[in-house]
């Protein structure tokens, strides 16, 4: 019987680990299928274009993964059953359950409210492609209305940051603020924070520090020095959290909900299953946990990848790197902050500002698109590995 291996989601990181997985294990041994809601692979990166009114083209996952062997379902995944080895999903049939050998949980993330009153009914988010399009009608509308229109965009994390660059850039008739809780870029060196604040400047950005958002309302939010700001949208970007699947299923979590993984991205509780991207709690190589990010979508991925491969085929299982290298923001289309960090994730007094590192931004958003749109590319179908005898993931002889 062959080694069922099922995906859990097509971002960042469930597509690269399935084309990965794809390319090296033989076909005659794995049946890999991936399980993603959408049709589509979504480019979360570029997600505050879309929602500022850019077309940003939809690669569907069926032609992605057409030829390599892989099964796509289209369906909602509801429930994990890691005792029982089953999967429940959703769809439009009814759903189902689907048994794997082994699982990669990649559901990735969507935004967190914080609890703050308000912020979900009112406030709109730009983590998943319907949120940000949903933001994207309303500017819309405010525009066939002939009104300017205020936006108050909540946190100055980077997708804070992006969004309102990227908002006032391309609708200069929008009134932009954006709120940050201590001072504007705190995270990034002394040079970046100059060259985001003249960002700001340019693009006509009012600029709030050291305010807190209590509570959002339909027209307005509230801060806790009692002050009330008119919004006719709001965009809430304070955060990102991740699905309670994970923790009803029993496997072993955070508080706020991510997988425990061991260094080969493996679940401590439950060895069958490997957890990877925004989902997966997991310590880098300088000891402390990787971001929610793009970069560790892809360490993480393969790193999960090469343990699979080498407990399935009986191969030395290496330690990739875990690394965060540092920040890529974009500020619209033509300037951008590259921020190297140092070993403890601490921003280096370097930084590159400007068009340069806009063009940077755009390398990589193109380069990670790529990969995902070629999941097969790099290895002869000859190089795919033969599962060994048992294929048991769980199965400790088979690890190095
Ligand atoms: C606007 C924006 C800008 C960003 N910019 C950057 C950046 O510049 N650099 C950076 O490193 N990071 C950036 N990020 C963060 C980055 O997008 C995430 O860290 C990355 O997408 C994580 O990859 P993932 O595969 O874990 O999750 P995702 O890419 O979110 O993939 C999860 C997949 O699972 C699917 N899914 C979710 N729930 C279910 C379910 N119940 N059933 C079935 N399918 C489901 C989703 O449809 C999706 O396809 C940005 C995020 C946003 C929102």
């Amino acid at each position: 019987m062959k080694h069922r291996i099922v995906v859990l989601g097509a971002g960042y990181a469930g597509a690269y680990v399935a084309g990965n997985l794809a390319r090296r294990l033989s076909p005659a041994d794995t049946e890999i299928t991936v399980v993603n809601a959408e049709p589509d692979f979504v480019e979360r990166l570029r997600l505050h274009q879309l929602a500022a009114g850019q077309e940003i083209e939809a690669r569907k996952l069926a032609d992605v993964f057409a030829g390599t062997g892989i099964r796509l379902r289209l369906a909602r995944v509801t429930a994990v059953d890691p005792e029982r080895q089953v999967v429940a999903v959703a769809d439009a049939d009814g759903g189902g359950e689907l048994g794997y050998d082994t699982l990669f949980y990649a559901l990735g993330s969507h935004g967190d409210d914080c609890g703050v009153p308000g912020a979900a009914e009112h406030a709109f988010d730009i983590a998943g492609r319907p949120s940000a399009l949903r933001l994207r009608e309303r500017l819309d509308s405010l525009d066939r209305r002939g009104e300017a229109g205020s936006v108050l965009v909540v946190g100055d994390g980077l997708t804070g940051i992006e969004t309102a660059t990227e908002l006032a850039e391309s609708r200069p008739r929008l009134s932009v603020v954006l709120i940050a809780r201590g001072e504007l870029g705190a995270r990034l060196s002394a040079g970046a924070r100059g060259h985001l604040r003249q960002a700001c400047d340019r693009l006509g950005i009012t600029v709030l520090e050291h305010t807190s958002v209590e509570a959002v309302e339909a027209t307005r939010v509230l801060c806790a020095d009692g002050t009330a700001l008119a919004s006719d949208a709001t965009v809430w970007t304070a955060g990102f959290a991740v699905s309670p699947i994970a923790a009803a299923g029993g496997l072993e979590v955070t508080e706020n909900g991510r997988i425990v993984v061991d260094r080969t991205m493996r679940s401590v509780s439950h060895p069958n299953v490997y957890a990877v991207g925004d989902s997966a709690y997991a310590i880098g190589d300088n000891g402390r946990p990787l971001p929610m990010s793009c970069a560790s979508a892809g360490f993480t991925g393969l790193q999960a990848t090469d343990a699979i491969v080498g407990r399935l085929t009986g191969r030395k299982i290496a330690n990739t790197k875990l690394l965060y290298p540092g920040n890529h923001i974009s500020l619209g289309r033509r300037d951008g902050i590259l921020q190297m960090v140092d070993d403890e994730a601490q921003a280096k007094p370097k930084y590159v500002g400007g068009r340069k590192a806009a063009r940077v931004k755009a390398g990589i958003l193109k380069m990670s698109l790529w990969s995902i749109s070629h999941p097969t590319f790099g290895l002869p179908k000859r190089k795919r590995r033969r599962v060994a005898a048992a294929p048991d993931a769980s199965a400790e002889k088979a690890v190095a």
